[in-house]
């Protein structure tokens, strides 16, 4: 696939890029090889102040960049600007707290003194996607710089502007050039750089399929490797859930994003006795969205970020329906320019059902009625993800209880799973393995050494 900006408001190329060639790729490793050695020996005051220079450009260019993710992909602006200010908080957060999360640590055993100690490991590869250009890429950046790793971004092929601008925001809040490098380059290239000594490790974002090849190809070169793959996260509603809450969330769980996120809500699964109040409220709320261009104020979804993800969208809902899914509202793309994809709700969707069984990786939201918690809960966890999930209650204790037997990553009572630096994410099953941002995510690529004094 070739390198290239083409908004899916319009579906016209914005513009092309040559991909990188041989000799520059080897020049931006081998840079990055050399900047290494003395970026992991600067300190973590210096490393903090540029960071927090970072933040502050992010906040001042955030239309800027949000107009750049709604030409490339189709973000609506108002989402745009609050990932990049999300961005932002992360810099900070590592700023603040990187020096503490990788302190030495005491560990009591013989002899005068046992340490556990961090120290960076080199260049790390980041393969990020193209649904949240800036964020996936910062929840990586900020902890890895200020860990004293450097990084090199592949991204996703079909946001080469914003790939671009990420590595200027940092040059330009006085980064050492190599301490932060963008690639343009296709899949294809991926494995002469994670063979390179130089990359000690590669973090990947994205579809089950990259991850596993991805994934194999870390194996293969011993590398140490974090996977954040695809999710269809479980939003369980109970009897006694504020449902007109329950459903609100619902929407926004299921549209943040135009539906395209790891960790929206996908299977709403809803106590029978309450199913068709719940469908009715979470269709109204559905209803209310204004679909448009991504640039106008007002518009809660734009387009899918490309056709071809629009139009297998359509082939899973059709599949869907094959199966016995009912179409409550939307179910198809609009008589219009644009990867647009129509607001949709599935009711009858049983095992068995693509819906059911597949990432549905845009504006569709597939209910499944239950007859009781159990049900609810064996449900939820007949997935081959585990990414995140929620459950609907007023019984507090009950939601926890609850919680605690779905198997993913993350899972949340009365709200919807929203990443925050503070917190750890990541899967378990097909949706990959480490974790991300917090104490954890500072440390899935440093050395762990252990120092013991005799
Ligand atoms: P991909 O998973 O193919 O792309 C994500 C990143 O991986 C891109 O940088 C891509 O590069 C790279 N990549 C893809 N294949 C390889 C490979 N064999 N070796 C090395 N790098 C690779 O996502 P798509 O854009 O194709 O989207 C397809 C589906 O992926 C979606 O419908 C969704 O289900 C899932 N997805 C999940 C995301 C998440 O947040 N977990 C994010 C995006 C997608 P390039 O663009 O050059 O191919």
């Amino acid at each position: 696939m070739p390198i290239q900006s083409i908004n899916p408001y319009t579906n016209k190329v914005i513009k092309s890029f040559e991909e990188d060639s041989e000799d520059k790729v080897n020049q931006v490793v081998e840079l990055a090889g050399d900047t290494f050695r003395f970026w992991k020996k600067t300190t973590f005051t210096h490393r903090s102040e540029l960071m927090r220079k970072t933040a502050k450009i992010l906040r001042a260019k955030a239309q800027v960049l949000a107009k750049l993710m709604a030409q490339e992909m189709g973000k609506p602006l108002k989402e745009g600007i609050e990932e990049i200010n999300k961005c932002a908080l992360t810099c900070d957060y590592y700023a603040d707290n990187a020096e503490k999360f990788l302190q030495d640590e005491v560990i009591q055993a013989e002899g005068t003194k046992n340490l556990l100690i961090y120290q960076p490991i080199g260049a790390i590869l980041a393969i990020m996607p193209w649904n949240f250009p800036f964020w996936q890429v910062f929840r990586f950046a900020a902890p890895t710089l200020m860990a004293g790793n450097v990084g090199l971004l592949k991204h996703a092929s079909n946001v080469p502007q914003c790939a671009m601008a990420i590595e200027s925001i940092f040059l330009e809040a006085g980064f050492p050039q190599g301490v932060f490098q963008t690639l343009l380059v296709g899949s294809d290239k991926v494995e002469k750089l994670i063979a390179h000594d130089y990359v000690q490790a590669v973090t990947l974002t994205g579809s089950e399929a990259a991850g596993s090849k991805v994934a194999a190809l870390a194996g293969k070169y011993i590398k140490k490797s974090v996977m954040e793959l695809g999710g269809s996260d479980p939003f369980i509603v109970l009897p006694d859930a504020d449902l007109d809450y329950a459903a609100q969330m619902a929407v926004k769980g299921r549209m943040i994003n135009t539906g395209q996120s790891c960790i929206c809500a996908k299977r709403f699964i809803v106590f029978q006795n309450v199913a068709d109040k719940f469908t009715q409220l979470m269709t109204n709320y559905m209803l209310k969205l204004k679909m448009g261009n991504p640039l106008e104020e007002g518009v809660d979804y734009g387009p899918m970020a490309r056709q071809d993800l629009a139009n297998e969208l359509v082939d899973q809902v059709k599949r869907s329906v094959d199966k016995g899914a009912v179409i409550v509202t939307g179910g198809g793309r609009p008589v219009r320019e644009g990867a647009f994809f129509n607001a949709t709700i599935l009711t009858n969707v049983r095992p068995g059902t693509p819906a059911y069984e597949e990432e549905m990786f845009g504006p569709v939201a597939a209910i499944i009625t239950v007859r009781d918690e159990e049900e609810a809960i064996a449900i939820a966890n007949d997935s081959r993800y585990g990414l995140g999930g929620s459950v609907w209650t007023k019984d507090l204790k009950k939601g926890e209880a609850i919680a605690r037997k779905i198997e993913s990553g993350f899972v949340t009572v009365n709200d919807i799973v929203k990443s925050d630096p503070r917190l750890p994410f990541g899967g378990i099953k097909k949706s990959g393995y480490g974790r991300e941002l917090s104490h954890l995510g500072i440390r899935e690529f440093m050395n762990i050494k252990t120092l013991r004094i005799k």
